[in-house]
């Protein structure tokens, strides 16, 4: 069947009204599908979703789902649907066929797809992929679970375009035909258990990233990590590994401190890892990630290390903010769970002193005590989750609160001296002060500014 035929003249439900959802139903439009739009939170709260329904003339229901969705040939499911939803169910049992926003996105994609799948560091890996692809003077559109979703840029990618699509596991779980040219996993380690089961489930639900692909296709994975069971996944695609402990004879992997690039058994230099601008250990696998994939389209070791070395990583996560009186200061708001800020404590080489604290997710902050060790020289606790995390590290590291994360940014710069850097890691949510990690590593770049604006006006005075 052409994509023609499977979207023109169909009725297609599309559950949810976010962004994807949005996208979906307007992609549905533009290849002369009959869209319409169902989410069950009430009018109030979407309004500027269903303006933009209205402008276009595309039919929506709002506060529930009501039987007209069952009267649709197909339904695209948006990833925040959670996959025991009533609906869902009904329409199973009516025989309908459910889509995710990515297989139905795919539908239309001239261009050829890179899919990066994981747990952690995807939104990483893609947007690095997008900026080694521009540097080489591809058309790269990088999207997916990013912000900007498959189905608003997919039917623009040319022949000659490639797709990097950040894809999630509630994306994977309704794919029928999406077919990715690379299928790239990086990780695997147990996550939103609450929404998957079993990590075994979770595990399955990740490979199927691979199933559609055929013997030209390319399945990129990670030697280092246990958990990806390489002799476990069925696929037909040609294995690319990437390794920074061990080698590999196809792919990417690191010796005496330098990145290689290596196909057909021939290896190519492509950077000393100390110069790639994302640091740590973790940032390393994904560089290695990227050149594994990017080598594949023919991109020469020259652009790859011209990308690596100007790709400052994505914002709230390990940024650099500025250097204030000799004190680094770094935005690590991404960091809502202690795995991530044991990355952070290994990716910086000065004494830290780190502002963590939020929302308890209920997990152990014991790693903390580990790999703080002669790596912390301060903590500044905020948020509902101090008097927890005192509790388990006050003992180790010379400890003090603040009200607020201003009061954070003062007082840590108080206390560190010049060569020494100041890192918002909280190792919690943000919701107890924010509206989410954005909003708090918005929050503290505003207080550096400030702090930073303050010195310069004291400066002035004592000039
Ligand atoms: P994702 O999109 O999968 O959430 P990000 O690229 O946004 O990943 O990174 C989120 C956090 O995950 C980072 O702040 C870092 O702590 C951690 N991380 C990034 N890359 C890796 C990796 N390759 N292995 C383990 N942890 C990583």
């Amino acid at each position: 069947m052409t994509v023609e035929e499977k979207i023109k003249g169909r009725k297609i439900g599309v559950v949810g009204m976010a962004r994807s959802g949005l996208a979906a139903a307007m992609l549905a439009r533009r290849y002369g599908g009959e869209p319409f739009v169902s989410d069950s939170k009430a009018a109030d709260n979407l309004t500027a979703q269903t303006d933009q329904l209205k402008r276009r003339d595309i039919p929506f229901e709002t506060g529930g789902h009501s039987g007209r969705l069952l009267g649709a040939d197909y339904i695209v499911v948006s990833p925040g649907v959670p996959p025991d939803a009533d609906i869902l169910k009904r329409a199973a049992d009516k025989g309908i066929p459910l889509f995710s926003e990515l297989e139905f996105a795919s539908w239309v994609c001239r261009g050829r797809i890179i899919g990066v799948t994981g747990s952690n560091g995807k939104t990483t890996t893609t947007t690095l992929l997008g900026e080694i692809f521009s540097t080489a003077g591809f058309d790269a559109s990088v999207c997916g679970n990013i912000g900007l979703p498959f189905s608003q840029v997919a039917d623009k990618i040319e022949d000659d375009g490639v797709a990097v699509v950040e894809v999630s596991t509630f994306q994977l779980e309704r794919i029928a035909d999406f077919k990715p040219h690379v299928a790239m996993i990086l990780n695997l380690s147990p996550d939103h258990l609450d929404r998957h089961g079993t990590f075994e489930t979770y595990k399955k639900l990740k490979y199927r990233i691979t199933e559609n692909q055929t013997a030209d296709d390319f399945l990129v994975l990670n030697l280092d990590d246990p958990e990806i069971a390489a002799d476990k996944i069925v696929s037909a695609a040609s294995r690319v590994y990437f390794t920074t402990k061990g080698v590999t004879d196809s792919g990417a992997f690191v010796r005496d401190g330098i990145l290689y690039g290596v196909q057909d058994g021939q290896e190519t230099r492509i950077i000393n890892a100390g110069e790639i601008a994302i640091p740590g250990p973790h940032n390393l696998q994904n560089a290695a990630a990227a050149v594994g994939a990017a080598m594949l389209f023919g991109i020469r070791a020259d652009v790859l290390e011209k990308a690596l070395r100007a790709f400052p990583g994505v914002e709230h996560r390990l940024e650099r903010v500025a250097r204030v009186g000799g004190v680094d200061f770094v935005n690590d708001s991404k960091a809502t769970n202690v795995d991530s800020v044991c990355c952070a404590l290994r990716s910086i080489s000065t004494p830290i002193f780190l502002i963590a604290g939020g929302r308890d997710k209920g997990g152990s902050y014991l790693p903390l005590l580990e790999h703080g060790r002669g790596r912390i020289k301060g903590l500044i606790l905020i948020g509902e989750a101090r008097e927890k995390m005192f509790d388990v590290l006050g003992r180790d590291f010379p400890t003090v609160f603040a009200e607020s994360l201003e009061e954070a940014v003062t007082k840590s710069f108080e206390l560190a001296g010049s060569g020494e850097t100041v890192l918002l890691s909280p190792a919690c949510a943000s919701f107890d002060m924010f509206d989410d990690y954005e909003h708090r590593g918005a929050a503290f770049k505003a207080a550096v500014a400030e702090l930073k604006d303050r010195r310069k006006e004291n400066e002035t005075i004592a000039d």
